[in-house]
This record gives structure tokens, C-alpha cells and sequence, in this order.
């Protein structure tokens, strides 16, 4: 199965990806780990794009569809986490798919306000010292997602490929809605 799951900063994306990935036993393929993973390394990207993650900014949509073909081209399933963020990743994905004919299945979007994604930022801020995760950064990545992911989210929707979940519940409700909606995707394959 190949999954996208979107959503803001603080939606429980990750979580939720994990979880997934863990279920049905598949990679979790999430796109700020992959990158904090090479800051922690210092390779060269790592020292490319740590200034950028520090800001909150998003780094080159170049540079990101690189990093995902190379990845993807090696999975047959997945669940894609923080990539696509823009228009121009997300015409990317749906070409490089397409071509090695791997289509995604389905795309999840957990739905949560700003403000529960913010307060819960500033908790994860204050208990894990992501860099990114103080509230200038949290501001502009939330602005980010508005401005630039929101696009990539309604272009799913009109694809008729989209199953929004309500975020705001507790971790094991989520997941649960998140199953059913695996459990449909299954069921039409
Ligand atoms: P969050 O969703 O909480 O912002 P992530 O771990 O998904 O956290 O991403 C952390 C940072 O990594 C982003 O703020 C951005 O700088 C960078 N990043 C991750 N994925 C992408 C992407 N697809 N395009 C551009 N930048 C990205």
C-alpha cells in the first residue's frame, strides 16, 4: 500500500505515520527526519539545509525531489510523511509515481486548528529542543503550510483521492479512523 498522509505542523502526523508503518509493516519515509538525520551527520546536505530547518523555511523543492526519487524508487509501499509540501513537489511525486507506475493509494489529511497545532508545538518544543519547534519558527512553518501546502492538499481533494480525519482527537481514536479508512482503500484494491 502507498499512503501520503498531510497535515500542519503539530496535527500528529508523524505519530500517526509511525503507527501506520509499524501496522502494516512498511517504511515510514518522512522527510524532516531524513533531513535532521543528516544535519546530525554533517554531510553535505546536513550543512546545506540546517540553517534552513532552524528558520522554520523550506528547503529547495530541487533538492527535495531528488532526495524522495532516490528513496521511492526502492519501495514498493510506503507512508510518505512532510513530502509533498508545494505544487511543484506534488506534480513531481504524481510524475515520478507514474512512471514507475506506483500510484499512491491514498492520501490522509489530519484536520486540527491552528491553535491546538501551535499549543502543542510549543509543548513538544519545550519537552524534545527540536530548533525548529520555537515560536518564531512554528509561526513561519504554520505560514508555510497555509500558503503552500493547502494547495497540495486541495489538489488531492479534486482528485477524489483525499480522506480527512479529525486530528483533534486523542492518538488512538485517530489512528482508529485512520484504520477504517486503510480498511476501505484495501477493500477497493
Ligand atoms: P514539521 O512538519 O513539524 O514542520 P518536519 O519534520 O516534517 O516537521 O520538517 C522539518 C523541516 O524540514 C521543515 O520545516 C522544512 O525545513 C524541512 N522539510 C521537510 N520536508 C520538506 C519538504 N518536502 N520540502 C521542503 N522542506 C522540507
Amino acid at each position: 500500500m502507498r499512503v501520503l498522509i498531510l497535515g500542519p505542523q503539530g496535527s500528529g502526523k508523524g505519530t500517526q505515520a509511525k503507527r501506520i508503518a509499524a501496522a502494516h509493516g512498511m517504511p515510514h519515509v518522512a522527510t524532516g527526519d531524513i533531513l535532521r538525520a543528516a544535519v546530525a551527520d554533517g554531510s553535505e546536505l546536513g550543512l546545506r539545509v540546517a540553517p534552513i530547518l532552524e528558520r522554520g523555511d523550506l528547503v529547495p523543492d530541487d533538492l527535495m525531489v531528488d532526495l524522495i526519487r532516490e528513496r521511492l524508487a526502492v519501495e514498493d509501499g510506503f507512508v510518505l510523511d512532510g513530502f509533498p509540501r508545494t505544487v511543484p513537489q506534488a506534480e513531481a511525486l504524481d510524475s515520478m509515481l507514474e512512471e514507475i507506475e506506483k500510484p499512491l493509494d491514498v492520501v490522509l489529511l489530519l484536520e486540527v486548528s491552528d491553535e491546538v497545532a501551535l499549543e502543542r508545538l510549543v509543548q513538544r518544543g519545550a519537552i524534545e529542543h527540536r530548533a525548529d519547534d520555537e515560536p518564531d519558527a512554528i509561526r513561519t512553518r504554520l505560514r508555510h503550510y497555509h500558503a503552500l501546502t493547502e494547495p497540495v492538499v486541495e489538489r488531492y481533494r479534486a482528485a477524489g483521492m483525499l480522506v480527512a480525519v479529525d486530528g483533534e482527537q486523542g492518538v488512538d481514536e485517530v489512528g482508529a479512523d485512520i484504520e477504517r479508512a486503510l480498511g476501505a482503500v484495501g477493500a477497493r484494491r
